[in-house]
């Protein structure tokens, strides 16, 4: 069975969000801008907003406080910031976009606190969202997601709403200022996202489309994802893949390393491309389905699974944890159907602790 929407306006080059007043026009006259607290200022996306809004007469207001992995508490505080705002400019990685997201659920749905507004079981409207990606990256301009840290679950989870970016602007030269590290994690949890997707129950024919080709481009700039220089062409595969990556995650959703990656994140303080990027490698050796698993390999061009984990390792680092944590991990990832769904083959407890084992332990 064919299911496939992805209604995000994908804009692409130089200067394009210079180009983009007419369309922020169309979207209202009060835009709030939610990002984090440097990198926006530093990569120039900032300051191309700031021109197109005045130059188009649209008032706004700047919420730069956005933390990685942005918490419940974060995002109310943004949609307090301006509650009369008609749409939300996300600026930066994949923590302020999905801040971004959530803000506009809160600004449309006011009075309600989060929690009623995203998981209550009821579909909520958003103001409209535009989206400006700087790393490659989450996908997250073209997905519906919004992962949001819980303190009281004590965990990281989606928000339940679909809220699709009106549009996402890229330019390549805001991607040109991360950090190697902040690369290196954000591309492979590309990588995670298009091999997740590949392989989930909910694999179909259009995003398997999208996650091959995500996946060759992919392949094409591994080599200098831990180099110090990246040139813009592969950086713009990067983008590229990273958002094919999202076009097919937006269709799927992930599967076992983002689940279980969420608990490494918010008790170990792994980032999270390198929580999904260090399960990756034992995850796949556990797919039944090997043709796939092969296919994968020849796209990103590895001889094999072990060559796979060896590079990811090099890239990542190493990161040892303690065997009671991950037995605990593995027992809390055993209740956590959505995710469990997404995977094809019936997982036990050992396996899941077997996952976490290979490189963590
Ligand atoms: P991030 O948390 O948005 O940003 C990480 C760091 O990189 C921050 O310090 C940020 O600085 C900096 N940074 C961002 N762009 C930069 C640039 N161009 N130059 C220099 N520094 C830059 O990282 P992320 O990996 O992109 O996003 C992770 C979040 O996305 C997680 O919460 C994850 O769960 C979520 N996610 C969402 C989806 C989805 O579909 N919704 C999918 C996967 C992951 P500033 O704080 O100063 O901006
Ligand atoms: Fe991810």
């Amino acid at each position: 069975m064919l299911n496939y929407y992805m209604p995000t306006r994908i804009m692409w080059g130089r200067e394009i969000v210079k180009e983009s007043g007419h369309h922020m026009k169309g979207l209202g006259q009060k835009a709030l801008i939610v990002t984090g607290r440097n990198s926006s200022k530093i990569n120039g996306s900032l300051e191309d907003v700031l021109q197109t809004l005045s130059k188009n007469d649209i008032e706004y207001k700047i919420y730069d406080q956005i933390l990685e992995n942005p918490s419940i508490e974060n995002v109310e505080e943004g949609a307090a910031y301006y509650l009369d705002a008609d749409f939300v400019i996300g600026i930066g990685g994949g923590s302020p976009i999905d801040a971004a997201k959530a803000i506009a659920v809160l600004i449309k749905n006011k009075g309600l606190s989060a929690k009623e507004a995203f998981w209550s079981g009821v579909q909520r409207q958003a103001i409209p969202v535009v989206a400006i990606p700087t790393t490659a990256g989450t996908g997250t301009e073209t997905t519906p997601y919004a992962i949001l840290t819980d303190h009281i679950d004590q965990t990281k989870k989606n928000f339940s709403q679909l809220v699709f970016p009106v549009f996402a602007f890229f330019d390549v030269r805001y991607f040109m200022t991360m950090p190697l590290e902040t690369r290196i994690y954000t591309g492979v949890d590309a990588l995670t996202h298009l091999v997740e997707s590949y392989l989930t129950t909910n694999s179909n024919p259009l995003n398997s489309y999208f996650s091959e080709e995500g996946l060759r481009l992919w392949g094409q700039c591994r080599n200098l994802l831990n180099q110090v220089i990246m040139d813009e062409a592969t950086m713009e595969k990067l983008m590229e893949a990273s958002m094919l990556a999202g076009i097919a995650i937006a269709q799927t959703g992930t599967s076992l390393p983002h689940g279980m990656g969420y608990a490494l994140t918010y008790f170990e303080h792994i980032v999270h491309g390198k929580a999904n990027g260090i399960l990756l490698k034992p995850y796949m050796a556990k797919c039944k389905d090997v043709a796939k698993v092969k296919r994968i390999l020849e796209l990103i061009d590895f001889e094999s699974l072990d060559s796979l984990g060896n590079y990811l390792l090099e890239v990542l680092g190493s990161t040892k944890i303690q065997k009671e944590a991950i037995v605990q991990y593995a027992k809390a990832m055993m209740s956590n159907s959505l995710k469990l769904k997404n995977h094809p083959d019936v997982v036990t407890e050992d396996d899941l602790i077997q996952i976490y084992s290979e490189y963590l332990l």
